[in-house]
Parts: structure tokens; sequence; C-alpha cells
């Protein structure tokens, strides 16, 4: 082998420059790292759902099948199944290998070299570390001081350059939802909006009817949170005709696997078993958010999604990251300087709940005011 890359020429400079990802560390590692069995951690940390999927999912999953052949490239039962769920037009829907995957086919179908993404800050990291890939500048927008949308500053970064702008409702972190007024607002300019409602089940609001009077809204879901099937990276969005053949036309044939078109399937037919548990963690929400407010640590914020964003008061958050991990409950914390002194806690089951107000209030009686 030669001294490839040796002088930077083979590997692309954007990709030389791009920091390097840290996704949520695996509970394997955290345990090898506490000294913890990983049975014994409590993980709050990606919004996973922690009761798992219904039981018809785990029984399609372990049924034994055809695994030899290839998945159906047409996706034409899932995609049925989602009509039937969402009351879209199958021939919009298409799914990926998790709603990041559609995340960068909507970018590789549209971006030319020098355009322009909008991003209202803080929100959902993939949105800003995706289209620096596709030759697309990124605007970080700031949010209100209460992390509303501001859409004044929105409409102001929006030029001929423009693309497209990305909505998380809910919104990760922060928890807050975009009103009908905003998106309307931003859907008038014409540029397209992505409008990414991968918490839609806890919130119990949509914005998907838009998408019959405007066609620049593409509505992005996943099952990973409320359907507890993270591990099997299933997304799917709902996007205008002209836009859903262009992704079409760039996905590859085979991006979702037999097991997780099975799995889409079987999970909407075991709709209401899952929502009870939906149901639970927005109950077990506002419990959790009474719980913090109580103890004098943290500040949280309202949220409609199954995470609740917490401004640490006292002390200093990488700190109180630091303690419950020693504890066992991992929570997620951020280095962006917007949201340094945030943590982002899960809503789990009441158990986990009470392990981690039991920790939050060991801690702040060792915490210094
Ligand atoms: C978790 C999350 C996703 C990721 O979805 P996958 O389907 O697991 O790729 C997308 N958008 C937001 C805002 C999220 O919080």
């Amino acid at each position: 082998m030669g001294s490839v890359g040796a002088e930077g020429e083979l590997i692309r400079q954007v990709v030389r420059e791009l920091p390097g990802y840290q996704p949520v560390e695996s509970l394997e590692s955290v345990a090898r790292e506490t000294g913890r069995s990983a049975r014994d951690l409590i993980k709050l940390d990606a919004n996973e759902n922690l009761y798992g999927p219904s039981p018809r999912v785990l029984e399609v999953l372990t049924r034994p099948d055809d695994y030899h052949l290839y998945p159906d490239a047409s996706q034409q039962a899932a995609r049925q199944a989602l009509a039937t769920y969402t009351g879209a037009d199958p021939n919009c829907i298409i799914v990926g290998n998790g709603s990041d995957e559609l995340i960068d086919l909507l970018l590789l179908a549209t971006i030319e070299p020098g355009d322009e993404v909008i991003a209202p800050v803080p929100t959902f990291g993939v949105y800003l570390a995706r289209p620096p890939l596709f030759g697309a500048t990124v605007r970080a927008v700031p949010r209100r001081d209460d992390f509303d949308l501001d859409v004044e500053q929105i409409e102001a970064a929006i030029n001929e350059r423009t693309k497209l702008v990305f909505l998380a409702s809910p919104n990760n972190p922060t928890g807050n939802l975009v009103t009908s007024q905003q998106l309307v607002r931003l859907l008038r300019t014409g540029v397209l909006v992505v409008l990414d409602e991968a918490y839609f089940e806890f919130a119990g609001r949509t914005l998907l009817p838009l998408s019959r009077e405007f066609d620049n809204l593409v509505v992005l879901r996943t099952f990973s949170k409320w359907a507890g099937l993270a591990g099997l990276r299933i997304g799917y969005g709902i996007f205008p005709p002209s836009l859903a053949e262009a992704v079409w036309r760039v996905k590859q044939p085979f991006n979702v696997n037999a097991l997780a078109l099975r799995a889409i399937e079987a999970a909407l037919a075991d709709l209401p078993v899952q929502m009870q548990k939906v149901i639970r963690i927005r109950l077990e929400r506002g419990r959790l958010f009474r719980g913090l407010r109580r103890l004098d640590l943290l500040q949280p914020y309202p949220s409609r999604g199954n995470f609740i964003l917490c401004r640490v008061t006292r002390g200093d958050a990488h700190d109180l990251h630091r303690r419950l991990l020693a504890r066992g409950i991992l929570v997620r914390k951020y280095d962006d300087p917007l949201l340094r002194q945030y943590l982002r806690i899960t809503v789990g089951l009441p158990e986990h709940t009470d392990r981690l107000l039991q920790a939050l209030r060991e801690i702040g009686s060792e915490v210094e005011s």
C-alpha cells in the first residue's frame, strides 16, 4: 500500500474537517467503565422506549423465515400499512433505515454545492452535521429564550440559496412544538420545510394535514421512539409527489431490511397495545417533571416528547452527569455551548423515575449552593 491520503488528497476536505461523531456510548462500554452490569444501568440518555416493542413485533422477529431472500425493494406492505396509519397516499411514503437515512437522502436529492439549509438551534445534531457533506452550508438560527421558534429570524435568513429548513416538532432536546401558524408562515415563503415528527405519538399533535395544502412540506417520523424499535432502524417520510419520486431515485433499493419491514406491519397491527405504553410514558413525564421541579437543582422545561430538558441551576451539568453515572444512571449531556449547562432526561418506567429522583436528592445534598 502506498501513502494513501498522506497528503490529504484522497479524502475530501469536508470529511477531513468533520468533527468526529460521538454517538451515545453503548450500554456495554458504560457497564465496563462503571464496573456495573449492563442490566443494572438505567438508560435515560437516548429517548428510547424502555417498555420495548409490542408483543406482536417480538413474535414476528423471532419467527424463522425467508431471510435468504432480499427484502421487498418496493416496501409495498409496509407503505400500505403506513398509509392507513397516517392517512397519507402510499405513493408519497418512503421507508428509511431510520429517519436519519431519510435526512441524508433528502439532502442527496436536493443539494447543489453552495446551497444553504436553515436549522433553528438548539436542535437535533444531525441537521447540522450532515448538510456540509452534501455541499450545503448550515445557517443556525437561534431560538428565543424559551426555545420557541424565531420565525422572523428564520424568514430573514432565507435567501435565493436556501434549499430547506429543518424543524423538529416536538423539538429535540427542548420538547416544544411548532405551531400551525408558525409552519404555515414558513411554508408560504415557498422554501422546502422538513418537519421532523420523531416524537409525534408522545405529543398527540401533528401538522401532517398541511401537506394536503402545501407541496413544499416533508414530514419525517420514526419507529425508534414510540414503537420501541430504535435498534431495528425504521423511519419514514411523507413527501410531496415530485420529491418522493426523486428520493426513490437516489435511495439504495434494499435500504430497509426484511425484519424492519415486517416489524412495521406488526407494530401497526398492534397499535392499541403499544399506545398504552406511550400513554404511560406521557403520564410518567408529568410525574418526572413535578419531581424534578421540587429538587432545587434543575429547572425542567415542559416537554411534549418522551424526554425532559433541564437547566442545571446548582453546580455544573457535566459534574452532575458524572455523579449520576457513578450511581448507574445515564442521562444526555452536551458539549454544545448553547446546552453546556443542560441535561436531557428520557422518561422511563416509574421505577426509573424513583431511582433518578432519589439519586438527585442524594447528589443535591452533596452539591454546594
Ligand atoms: C431520535 C430522533 C431521530 C432519529 O430517528 P431514527 O429513525 O432513529 O434515525 C430523528 N429526529 C429526531 C428529532 C430525533 O430526536
